[in-house]
């Protein structure tokens, strides 16, 4: 996806936060990343160019991020929390093999079946996961 070539520095100004160092580079990680990494991926990954940032920093701004709407908090099952810089409404398919997670779409919303006692429940988010085994890892059981 090209043309729209927004920075890391416009997306933390237009999220009402300080330009800092850290941040600038823990969401240019994320950026550039286009996946869903845990804080010790983006902290092993910035940790070179800052090695005075601790474990609990990253986690704090990626924290922040998340509840600022600029990257979206995501865990499957017991596993650590994945931040995904994209934000749009998606859906994931996960291996239950290796982990991976592959971001989908879903045209239509699904019709939910609500219990009685949930009558009037206003849905504001949802997310679906779908299990099963990814194209690298049925390739290797294959041979
Ligand atoms: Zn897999
Ligand atoms: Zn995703």
């Amino acid at each position: 996806m090209h043309g729209h070539a927004i920075n890391s520095v416009q997306l933390l100004k237009e999220a009402g936060l300080r330009v800092t160092p850290q941040r600038e580079v823990i969401l240019q990680f994320l950026m550039d990343y286009q996946g869903h990494a845990t804080v010790d991926e983006i902290y092993r990954s910035v940790h070179p160019t800052f090695p005075s940032m601790s474990v609990s920093t990253v986690y704090n701004t990626v924290k922040n991020f998340a509840q600022l709407g600029l990257v979206k908090e995501i865990t499957v099952g017991d596993g650590p929390s994945r931040f995904d810089i994209n934000v749009k409404p998606h859906h994931h398919l996960v291996c239950v093999k290796c982990g991976a997670l592959i971001d989908f779409y879903m045209e239509e919303q699904p019709k939910f079946q609500l219990p009685p006692e949930a009558t009037g429940f206003e849905i504001e988010d949802y997310h679906v996961e779908v299990k099963g085994i990814c194209p690298a890892c049925r390739g290797k059981s294959a041979g």
